[in-house]
């Protein structure tokens, strides 16, 4: 299968590795959003949120939640964003946690649409 961060995991493309376990690995994005930004990829290949298995979401959450803790305590961020693109926005169609950083006046807006449309309006479309 032709999928980049298959090649990762195999180690035929090279990558920083933040930390690794049987289950998952965890690189630095090759384009940060931020100093420290983190991928977390499932050793075995699951195109995104709706087919990777639920115990390894709970594995992932838990590497999320260490990754959260150390950023702070030892790289004194001042915050973490997790985001993972399924579909839309997907550009590696192997599921990834994205683990990015957040420091102070950083300006970066996650979800800005978000300010543009009413809670009446957005609630009128889904309806
Ligand atoms: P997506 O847009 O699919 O949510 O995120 C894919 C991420 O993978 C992007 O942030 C991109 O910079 C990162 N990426 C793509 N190719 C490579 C690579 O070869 N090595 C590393 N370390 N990151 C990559
Ligand atoms: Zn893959």
């Amino acid at each position: 299968m032709d999928c980049i961060f298959c090649k990762i995991i195999n180690g035929e493309i090279p990558s920083y590795t933040g930390y690794e376990d049987d289950l998952v690995k965890v690189i630095f994005d090759v384009n940060p959003v931020t100093d420290g930004h983190l991928l977390i990829l499932p050793k075995v290949h699951y195109q995104d949120f709706n087919d990777i298995p639920d115990e390894l979401l709970i594995h992932i959450n838990k590497v999320k939640k260490r990754l959260c803790k150390g950023l702070e305590e030892v790289l004194k961020v001042d915050g973490v964003t997790f985001t993972q693109n399924n579909g839309y926005g997907q550009t590696v169609k192997h599921y990834h946690m994205h683990v990015i950083p957040r420091y102070n006046g950083d300006n970066i807006d996650f979800i800005p649409s978000a300010k543009k449309h009413s809670v009446e309006e957005i609630f009128k479309k889904l309806s």
